[in-house]
């Protein structure tokens, strides 16, 4: 099938681009610009040439079908064609619309004369891949911006309306009705005034302290994007814009991108990319699967996670009843959904208006008559199985059939939830992660029987509050905790070993984490994961005791909620050393009959991230996860694992999985360690064994 056509209109040649849905650029839009070029070329009754594409967009950049396969690299590529524009004698006028990003920017940018909607929305946004826009990108917009925008656009990659280059060549003209109409009457004028082919190449670019701006722009970008080298390569590039001739400035873009292509930073942040769109499939729920409308959404306990839960909902413009028990508790929630807004408001990220209208949505209740005609109810009031039930056979009862029931649970079994009603195929979970207003990660439990157009509903609306949703099957903890409470464990483990809280904590966050794992425990709430133990303990006699985890929480060291835990706090949120837990460290330390030994930075780090990837092969394994790329996705988007390094699985591909399972034996023969813990999952041993890679 053909990506463009070729029209003549009058004295100018038309291509128009259709690739769906944004027009990215694969080999046959490449071959059928190039094609449509020499068409015009060689008949003399064209004058001029436009180029246009849908009303969605002009281009969104390379085709991301193409990744990876022969025809993204295919002749033409993209700068054969951009360099054919900069030899071609004829004007050509980009005709712009929608959006115009990355690679359709530069293809763009290498047109003589550039119309556009007001409104279009236009980046480079290569550097968020880790890489730079490298089909003169960094040397064009600089000429047609002014330096300073320019690097500021690329070493964001920020998206900017087009209305905000009022003023500058990179649009000569705004047109308000019809887009081709527009370029064509800008086309027939350029013929009749003997317009120029007007190169950017030959446009002059500088700035008036160059050496100055760019050692500050230095400065800033370095300390800003410490671990990811493609931003400071952005300024580089951009420097050779303003100091270097057209060509010269070109060998230094590609150079760089040639080098960021292959740096563990690009591959982690396109593994990411990628990883987030496949986590939106589900094996056996094809895509043309029916979904059902959600209009409305009930949602159940106005507590810390129900009110978060319900602003996503508001923010997307989406009515949403929230139910308590008690008009005391109701008027809590409320009131802090209420505050939510409001600090907002007070940031300038929010008009009154808005958050007026979105507190306008919410409708409080203490009556389940109210949710009678709910399309999705969501289920957070506490974490207890008996709670639950009452919940759920009461919406049972009470709502609409059709309606989807969901479960916020972190730790229950879904199915069982499911088994409270008569309609366990309406029921899944969802699980928020907390703040659920801020953090991007849904996990979507799927129970035995939840039905596919209830996923497919699910996955849908997740999109619309604007989650990353990745499916996970019923296990305890489901994917992220169930992989956390590992890595939780192996700190623990540590620590009566011979490692201080602080020195855990510097070495996973110098990791990249955001948080070291006991700081995390100490914001959670220590006595959240004591009850668990004290259950696992009960269950399994036999179990290894976490001494120092469970004299703290004896102690009422909590955390942050009771100002100690690992650390003190003073009454504020900053961890401090505290010398009292180095006495009980050292204590339970001499109760265990433990002769503490130095454990390096290193060591910490692979024991902790090993856990999780031990976990994670088993989860996969299992079939809770779908792919290796989902566990990532959890990883990168709820529990602050450095995007940098593209999430355990991954960063256990990039060490090698034979490496990572040697390791794994090596730490089983650690006499303090649960040399079961230590086994290499199957599945990580028969990838390993194999010399093959988890993604
Ligand atoms: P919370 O204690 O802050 O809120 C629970 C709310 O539910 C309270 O306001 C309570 O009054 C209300 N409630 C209790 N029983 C009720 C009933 N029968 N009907 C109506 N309302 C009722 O708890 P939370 O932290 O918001 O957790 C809620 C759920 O979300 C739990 O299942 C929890 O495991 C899960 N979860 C919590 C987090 C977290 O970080 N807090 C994260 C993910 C999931």
């Amino acid at each position: 099938m053909s990506s463009t056509s070729y029209d003549i209109n009058g004295r100018v040649a038309v291509i128009s681009m259709d690739n769906p849905p944004v027009n990215g650029l694969g080999y046959e839009l490449r071959r059928g610009i190039l094609d449509g070029i020499r068409k015009a070329e060689a008949d003399d009754n064209v004058k001029a040439v436009v180029i246009i594409g849908s009303e969605k967009a002009f281009s969104g950049g390379a085709d991301i079908s193409e990744f990876g396969t022969p025809k993204a690299m295919a002749e033409p590529n993209l700068n054969t064609v951009l360099h054919f524009l900069d030899t071609t004698d004829k004007p050509v006028i980009a005709a712009i619309g929608g959006i115009v990003m990355g690679g359709g920017l530069e293809l763009a940018m290498a047109c003589h004369y550039r119309v556009v909607k007001p409104g279009t929305q236009v980046a480079l946004p290569e550097v968020k891949l880790g890489i730079l826009p490298g089909a003169g990108g960094t040397q064009r917009l600089p000429r047609l911006i002014g330096v300073e925008q320019a690097l500021n656009m690329i070493v964001s990659g920020a998206t900017v309306p087009s209305d905000q280059f009022k003023g500058s060549p990179l649009f000569d003209e705004y047109v308000d009705g019809d887009l081709l109409e527009g370029a064509l009457a800008y086309a027939e004028k350029a013929v009749d005034e003997n317009k120029p082919v007007r190169r950017v190449r030959d446009m002059p670019c500088g700035h008036p302290r160059a050496e100055a701006f760019f050692l500050y722009a230095r400065n800033a970008v370095g300390s800003m994007s410490k671990n990811y080298p493609a931003p400071m390569k952005c300024v580089e590039a951009v420097e050779a814009a303003a100091t270097k001739k057209f060509d010269e400035g070109l060998k230094v873009e590609r150079d760089a991108i040639t080098y960021l292509l292959n740096t563990d930073e690009s591959v982690a942040l396109r593994h990411a990319f990628f990883a987030e769109r496949a986590a939106s499939k589900i094996a056996d729920v094809p895509k043309d699967t029916p979904t059902r409308e959600i209009n409305k959404v009930g949602v159940i306990g106005a507590g810390t996670m129900g009110t978060g839960i319900t602003i996503n909902f508001l923010n997307a413009g989406i009515p949403v009843t929230i139910l308590e028990m008690q008009q005391e508790n109701l008027d809590r929630g409320v009131e802090n959904i209420r505050k939510t807004f409001e600090r907002q408001v007070a940031k300038g990220r929010m008009s009154e208006d808005k958050a007026k209208q979105r507190m306008e949505l919410l409708n409080p209740t203490l009556s389940y008559d109210d949710l009678a005609d709910m399309d999705l109810v969501i289920e957070a009031v506490f974490e207890e199985m008996g709670v639950k039930q009452k919940v759920f056979e009461t919406l049972d009862s009470t709502v609409k059939q059709g309606a989807i029931l969901a479960s916020n649970t972190s730790t229950l079994d879904l199915n069982k939830i499911a088994s409270f009603t008569k309609r366990p195929g309406d029921v899944v979970g969802m699980h928020f992660f907390s703040p659920a207003n801020i953090m991007k990660l849904l996990e979507v439990v799927r129970g035995d029987e939840t039905a596919k157009d209830v996923l497919a509903t699910v996955m849908q609306i997740a999109k619309k509050i604007k989650k990353t949703a990745v499916v996970s099957g019923v296990c305890d903890g489901f994917i992220g905790n169930r992989m956390i409470n590992k890595y939780q464990f192996e700190a623990l483990i540590m620590l009566e070993e011979g490692a201080s809280p602080q020195q855990i904590d510097k070495a996973i966050e110098k990791f990249g984490f955001a948080m070291g794992p006991l700081r995390m425990a100490d914001l959670a709430g220590g006595d959240i994961g004591w009850a668990i133990r004290k259950r696992l303990y009960e269950e399994h006699p036999d179990m290894k005791r976490l001494v120092i985890a469970d004299r703290l929480c004896e102690l009422g060291r909590y955390g942050q909620k009771t100002g100690a835990g690992f650390y003190k706090y003073d009454g504020g949120r900053e961890p401090k050393h505290d010398p009292e837990v180095d006495k009980i460290i050292d204590d339970c330390r001499k109760e265990m009959g433990i002769t503490p030994r130095k454990i390096s930075s290193e060591e910490i780090v692979k024991r902790c991230v090993y856990a999780l990837i031990n976990e994670g092969a088993r989860i996969l394994e299992e079939g809770i996860a779908q792919r290796a790329s989902d566990i990532d996705m959890v990883y990168l988007t709820g529990y602050g694992f450095p995007i940098y390094r593209g999430g355990p699985m991954l960063y256990a591909d990039s060490m090698g999985l034979l490496n990572v399972a040697r390791d794994m034996r090596v730490f089983a023969e650690n006499p303090h360690t649960d040399s079961e813990f230590w086994q290499p999952a199957p599945l990580l041993a028969k990838l390993a064994d194999e010399g093959k890679t988890f993604n």
